[in-house]
C-alpha cells in the first residue's frame, strides 16, 4: 500500500524564467501541495500566486493521459503507445520517402526540460536530417540572444540576481517584472528598502505595477527604445559620464556608434520619443552618475521587427561607461521561460547545435557529428517559427511535431497558424494538456508527464542550472518528452528501413545511408543514437558537448547539483562552484577579445497606425496567468485578478464606448471582440490587451488575430507588441 504520509521532493516552478524553488508536498501518488524552496538562490522560498497553485494544476481534468487518434472531424480514438508511435513513424517515413527529411518539421518549447530538448534535437538533425526545429522561444528571447552575440561575443547573461542589491540604479526597460517575474521583482522592492539611494527608471509606454516604485517613469511612444537609447547615450558623451578607459581597452567601434548618437539630440529624441527632453536628461545622468548600474528587460524589447538593435542599442550604454563585469552592473535580459536558456544550450533552435554551436560552422559540425558518431549533419540551418509555419501553409512542409506549446493562441497571426495546420499532411502534438487549441488540428495526440512527474535539469535567467525531481508518476499513460522522443526515434527507425529504398534523400547534405554511419539499418542507427535508459543518461551526454565551450560543465553532476544545490555555469571540470558574473576581467569571446559597440539607426514599428487604424495596440501578460493557459487556466482563483480579456484604454480615446461595452477591435488580419477598461495607466493613442487567452477561455478574444507576423531580419523574432488597429462598438 502506497504511503500517506506527506513527502516533501525538491523541484522548480515550471512557469517563467526566474526559477523559484519549490518543494512538491505529496504522499507519493498525488501532489498535495507545495511551498517555497527556503534553500534556492533564486528565491529562498519566496513564491507568487501562479508557484503557490501549482499543485492545483497536476491532478486536473484537462490533463493529457492517453495517446489518441484524432481524425479532422474532431472524433478521438485511443491508441496504445506502439500503436501511436508506429503510425507517427509509419507517417514521417513515408513523407521523408516522398519529399526529402525537410518536409518534416518539429516546433518544440522553452518549457520542456533540457534532457527533452536535446533529444529532440538530436532526432531532428543527428537522425533525421532536417534542421527545421524551431522553439517558442523565439517568440521571447532570440532578440537577446542576438544582441548579447553581436555586441558580446557569445549567447550568454553576464550578470546574476545578487546583482540587484549591489546596484545603485537599475533601469527596466521594456519590461513588467512586478507581473511577468513577480519574485524577482521582490528583490528590487527589497534592494530600494535597504538602500534608499537606488534609483529605478522604467520605460515603458505604460503605467504598470512596475513603474509604481520608479523614481522615474518614460513613457516613451511605443518602439522607439532605440532612440530613446542612443539619445542617453548622446547626453552621457556630451557631460562625459562615459568611461575612456573601458572604451579604449575593452571595445571596438566606438567612433562609428559616437558619430550615429551625436544625431540623437535630446530635442530630437523627445520628439520621437514623445517624452519631455527634462525626463530623458534625468534618466541619463541617473545611469551615468550611478556607482553600478544594471539593466532587466524582457518582451519590450525583444518581440520586435528591430528587437536585436534595441538590444546592441541598450548593451552599448553599458559598455559605454564601463558598467558590466562587476557586482551590481551590467546588461541582465529576463528569461521568459523556464528553461529557455536551457534549450539555447543543447542547440534546440534551427541555427543551433549542441554546446552553444553553430549550424553554419563546419568545424561545429564536425565535433558534434563526431559525438554523435554520424556522418554529417545538414550544413543550412532550418526554419524560424513564423517562416516554417508559412512553409506549412505552402505545403513545403508536411508533417509537424508540435511539444509543449500552444501556437495557435502564442504565434502572430493566429489565422495563418491555422491555415497552416489545415494544410499539413499530418500533425502531432505532445502536450500535458488535452484539449488545447492547437489539439484541434492534431491528427495524434501524445500525453506528456508533467511538472513534479519527471526528473530532469533546467536553467534560468542568470545561468544557474537546477534538478527537479520525480515526486509523483505521471498520470495514465502519459511520459516525460525526452521519453517520447526517443521510442519515435526508435520507431523511426524501423519504418524507414520498412520504407526501403532511399527514404531520406538530402539529409544532411547526402544520403541517409546507414553503412556510412556503421550501423546495418537505420534501426540499428536509432538505437545507438538513442541509448538513454533515464534522464541523467540523456544529461551526461548533452555534459559531454559542452567541454571547452563558453558554457562548460564537464563538472557538474546531479550529485553536486543535489549535495551543493543548484549552480550557475560555466561550472568545468575541477570548479568547486559557478561562475556568478561573466566579463570580470574586461574580455569578451569575440575574435579581438573586446566588446562591439553597434550603431543601428532608430526605425519605426513595423505597421504605423493611419486613418482607417489610428490605435496602437500593445500587447503582454497578466500578473496570475501564464502562456496561453493550458496549465494556470486549470486554477480557478488565478481568474480572480482578471477573469477575461479586457481591452485597456484611455478615457479620451473611448469615445463612445462606455466602460465594460463590448467593443470590436480590428487590424488588418481578422477583429476580436473583447469588453472594454476605461484606463488612465495608457497614453491616449494606445490600447493594450493581454495575450494568454485562446478560444477555449474567450471565443473572440485572441490578441493575436491582430498582430503581425514582421520579423526582426537578424533574431526572426516576431513583432508581437505592436500593431495599429481600430475599435468600435461590438
Ligand atoms: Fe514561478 Fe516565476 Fe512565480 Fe517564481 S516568480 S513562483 S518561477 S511564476
Amino acid at each position: 500500500p502506497q504511503s500517506t504520509i506527506p513527502q516533501e521532493t525538491k523541484s522548480i516552478c515550471p512557469y517563467c524564467g526566474t526559477g523559484c524553488g519549490v518543494i512538491i508536498q505529496h504522499d507519493g501518488r498525488r501532489i498535495l501541495g507545495v511551498r517555497g524552496d527556503p534553500d534556492h538562490p533564486a528565491n529562498f522560498g519566496r513564491l507568487c500566486t501562479k508557484g503557490r497553485t501549482l499543485h492545483q494544476t497536476v491532478h486536473a481534468p484537462d490533463r493529457a493521459t492517453r495517446p489518441l487518434r484524432r481524425d479532422r472531424q474532431g472524433k478521438e480514438r485511443p491508441l496504445h503507445w506502439d500503436a501511436a508511435l508506429g503510425l507517427a513513424a509509419k507517417r514521417f517515413a513515408e513523407i521523408m520517402r516522398a519529399h526529402g527529411p525537410r518536409a518534416v518539421a518539429f516546433y518544440v518549447s522553452g518549457q520542456l526540460s533540457t534532457e527533452d530538448y536535446y533529444v529532440v534535437n538530436k532526432l531532428a538533425k543527428g537522425l533525421i536530417g532536417t534542421n527545421h526545429i524551431d522553439t517558442n522561444s523565439r517568440l521571447c528571447m532570440a532578440s537577446a540572444v542576438a544582441g548579447y552575440k553581436a555586441s558580446l561575443g557569445m549567447d550568454s547573461v553576464p550578470a546574476c540576481y545578487e546583482d540587484i542589491a549591489h546596484a545603485d540604479c537599475i533601469f527596466i526597460i521594456g519590461a513588467n517584472p512586478a507581473y511577468a517575474h513577480p519574485v524577482m521583482f521582490r528583490r528590487i522592492e527589497d534592494a530600494k528598502v535597504q538602500n534608499p539611494d537606488l534609483r529605478i527608471i522604467v520605460a515603458d509606454p505604460r503605467k504598470t505595477a512596475t513603474t509604481s516604485i520608479a523614481d522615474l517613469h518614460l513613457p516613451l511612444k511605443p518602439g522607439t527604445d532605440v532612440a530613446l537609447l542612443h539619445g542617453l547615450l548622446h547626453i552621457l558623451v556630451w557631460d562625459d559620464l562615459i568611461d575612456r578607459d573601458f572604451i579604449r581597452t575593452h571595445t571596438e567601434g566606438w567612433a562609428a556608434l559616437k558619430q550615429r548618437v551625436q544625431e540623437y539630440t535630446p530635442k530630437q529624441v523627445a520628439e520621437l520619443c514623445e517624452l519631455p527632453e527634462a525626463l530623458i536628461r534625468e534618466a541619463a545622468l541617473c545611469f551615468g552618475r550611478a556607482r553600478a548600474a544594471l539593466s532587466l528587460w524582457c518582451q519590450g524589447l525583444n518581440q520586435s521587427a528591430h528587437g536585436t538593435d534595441k538590444n546592441t542599442a541598450l548593451i552599448n550604454l553599458h559598455l559605454a561607461t564601463g558598467q558590466i563585469g562587476r557586482p551590481g552592473a551590467g546588461p541582465f535580459s529576463l528569461t521568459g521561460q523556464p528553461n529557455a536558456m536551457g534549450g539555447r544550450e543543447v542547440g534546440g533552435m534551427p541555427n543551433l547545435l549542441p554546446g552553444h554551436r553553430e549550424i553554419t560552422n563546419p568545424e561545429h559540425r564536425a565535433e558534434i557529428a563526431r559525438l554523435w558518431g554520424i556522418e554529417a549533419i545538414h550544413p543550412e540551418p532550418g526554419l524560424t517559427a513564423v517562416p516554417l509555419f508559412e512553409a506549412i501553409e505552402r505545403g513545403e512542409i508536411k508533417a509537424v511535431w508540435i511539444a509543449c506549446t500552444n501556437p495557435v493562441v502564442s504565434l502572430p497571426d493566429q489565422q495563418q497558424v491555422v491555415r497552416a495546420l489545415q494544410a499539413a499532411e499530418f500533425v502531432v502534438v505532445q502536450d500535458a494538456y488535452h484539449p488545447t487549441e492547437t489539439g484541434e488540428y492534431a491528427d495524434l495526440i501524445l500525453p506528456a508527464a508533467s511538472w513534479g512527474e519527471r526528473e530532469a535539469i533546467v536553467t534560468n535567467s542568470e545561468r544557474r542550472i537546477s534538478h527537479l525531481r520525480q515526486a509523483v508518476p505521471p498520470p495514465g499513460q502519459a511520459r516525460p518528452d525526452w521519453q517520447i522522443f526517443r521510442d519515435f526515434a526508435l520507431a523511426l527507425g524501423k519504418a524507414l528501413d520498412a520504407a526501403g529504398g532511399e527514404p531520406a534523400r538530402e539529409a544532411r547534405g547526402q544520403d541517409l545511408d546507414p553503412a556510412r554511419e556503421q550501423a546495418r539499418s537505420h534501426a540499428e542507427l536509432a538505437q545507438r543514437l538513442f541509448e538513454f535508459p533515464d534522464a541523467e543518461s540523456v544529461f551526461q551526454e548533452y555534459r559531454e558537448t559542452t567541454r571547452g565551450r563558453d558554457l562548460d560543465i564537464s563538472g557538474l553532476s546531479l550529485a553536486l547539483l543535489d549535495r551543493e544545490g543548484p549552480q550557475q555555469w560555466p561550472f568545468p571540470a575541477g570548479a568547486t562552484r559557478g561562475q556568478a558574473r561573466l566579463y570580470t576581467d574586461g574580455i569578451f569571446p569575440t575574435p579581438s577579445g573586446r566588446a562591439r559597440f553597434l550603431a543601428p539607426d532608430y526605425a519605426p514599428v513595423a505597421e504605423e497606425i493611419d486613418a482607417r487604424y489610428p490605435l496602437r495596440l500593445t500587447t503582454g501578460r497578466l500578473r496570475d496567468q501564464w502562456h496561453t493557459l493550458s496549465r494556470s487556466g486549470q486554477v480557478a482563483s488565478l481568474f480572480r485578478h482578471v477573469p477575461e480579456p479586457l481591452l485597456d484604454i484611455h478615457p479620451s480615446d473611448a469615445g463612445r464606448l462606455p466602460e465594460g461595452s463590448l467593443a470590436r477591435i480590428t487590424s488588418r488580419r481578422g477583429s476580436v471582440v473583447v469588453r472594454i477598461r476605461h484606463s488612465t495607466l495608457q497614453q491616449p493613442g494606445t490600447v493594450f490587451l493581454p495575450m494568454h487567452f485562446g478560444s477555449r477561455f474567450a471565443p473572440s478574444g485572441m490578441a493575436n488575430v491582430l498582430t503581425l507576423p514582421a520579423l526582426d531580419p537578424v533574431s526572426k523574432q516576431p513583432e508581437l507588441k505592436h500593431a495599429a488597429v481600430r475599435v468600435e462598438p461590438a
